[in-house]
């Protein structure tokens, strides 16, 4: 019977893809009255491509490593866009910007959203030469702008910084809005760039989180995901990959926030689609099909889950939703609002949860 299913939903997807309607999310507009915004998360391996679509207007962000070119090329074709209003290269790394110069050349594109770094390698080099080549509106990356694509938007977050130690700090992070509904796409940014979001204040608040550097520990900090607090949480690398991404520890974090976590190495391409009010997911992969989220639906103080609670009597220290602090008896409960202070305070962090 699954196999039947299967055959059937391979089949259905067949002939959506050859008509020009957009093809993964099957079951979505049903739920969905009018989709204003999808976001597609593009399975690319070990690397980010993702492509914002509102109204016919596209954008896309990153396109994994070269050999990938072609196949988010191919995707981009078959949403029938026939032009990218933007296209955004969050940072000089080969698994977000290798598949761009060959996606440049397929198809018109209006602006190339970048930050400068002192990157000189060849495939970076070649990339901004085809920006050139193309007549592509260069603009750098500037935090606080906001650029339009059909009925959404997406701010500029970060980088607030300029001197990082590495690329993956220099991430163009961005907050993708349409309606109530806010989508925070990170890119490699790590704990050094997320602390500078915090510090400045901005509200970082967003239904879903692309999680920075596919789920690596580097990324994904405490105090960050509690000011996200994101409902759904998608990490985007490849199966089996030499860098044990996503880190555990991620995971961990995400799970205690009781976060839904959606993930391209086992799920495939990732879509979600909004009306601007409520949320709905389809992936490629796995009979995913999670209950549409609306505004109203309860996510409040989920990053409580992620405050430090002390023992007292054991001088460990853990996540407040650990189970060692559900058996913890009242009396022995020391709050901390930092990992540091508990660490200060001769604190030994939790092996269980790891905090
Ligand atoms: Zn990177
Ligand atoms: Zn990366």
């Amino acid at each position: 019977m699954k196999k039947l299913l299967s055959l059937i939903l391979a089949l259905v997807m067949v002939i959506t893809l050859s008509s020009c309607d957009s093809f993964l999310p099957l079951k979505l507009d049903i739920v969905l009255d009018e989709v204003k915004l999808r976001v597609h998360f593009i399975d690319v391996g070990q690397g980010d491509s993702i492509l914002l679509e509102s109204k016919g207007e596209f954008v896309l962000v990153d396109a994994g490593e070269k050999e990938y070119g072609e196949t988010v090329l191919d995707y981009i074709n078959r949403c029938c866009a026939d032009r990218l209003k933007y296209m955004v290269a969050t940072h000089p790394h080969t698994d977000h910007i290798g598949g761009l110069r060959t996606v440049l050349d397929g198809i018109d594109t209006e602006s190339f959203i970048t930050v400068e770094t002192d990157q000189d390698t060849s495939t970076w080099k070649k990339l901004l030469k085809a920006v050139d080549d193309n007549d592509v509106n260069y603009i750098d990356a500037v935090p606080g702008k906001s650029y339009r694509f059909g009925e959404a938007k997406f701010t500029i977050l970060a980088p607030l910084g300029d001197n990082y130690e590495g690329y993956n700090n220099y991430s163009v992070v961005m907050m993708v809005q349409c309606g109530d509904i806010r989508f925070l796409l990170t890119g490699d940014a790590e704990k050094e760039s997320e602390k500078e979001m915090l510090g400045s204040g901005m509200d970082l608040s967003a239904d879903v989180l692309k999680c920075g550097h596919h789920g690596s520990s580097t990324s994904s900090t405490a105090p960050f995901l509690k000011a996200v607090n994101p409902f759904y949480a998608i990490i985007s690398c490849g199966k089996d990959n030499d860098y044990g991404h996503p880190h555990p520890g991620t995971v961990k974090k995400l799970t205690l926030m009781g976060c839904n976590i959606l993930r391209t190495d086992t799920m495939g391409t990732i879509v979600a689609s909004t009306d601007g009010k409520h949320l709905s997911f389809s992936t490629e992969r796995g009979s995913t099909q999670l209950p549409t989220y609306g505004t109203d639906t309860e996510k409040k103080n989920a990053g409580d889950a992620l405050n430090y609670i002390g023992n007292k009597n054991s001088g460990v220290f853990h996540y407040a939703k650990c189970q060692g602090v559900e058996m913890m008896n009242e009396k022995n409960k020391v709050p901390f609002d930092t990992r540091e202070e508990a660490i200060k305070a001769g604190y030994k962090p939790c092996e269980l949860c790891n905090p």
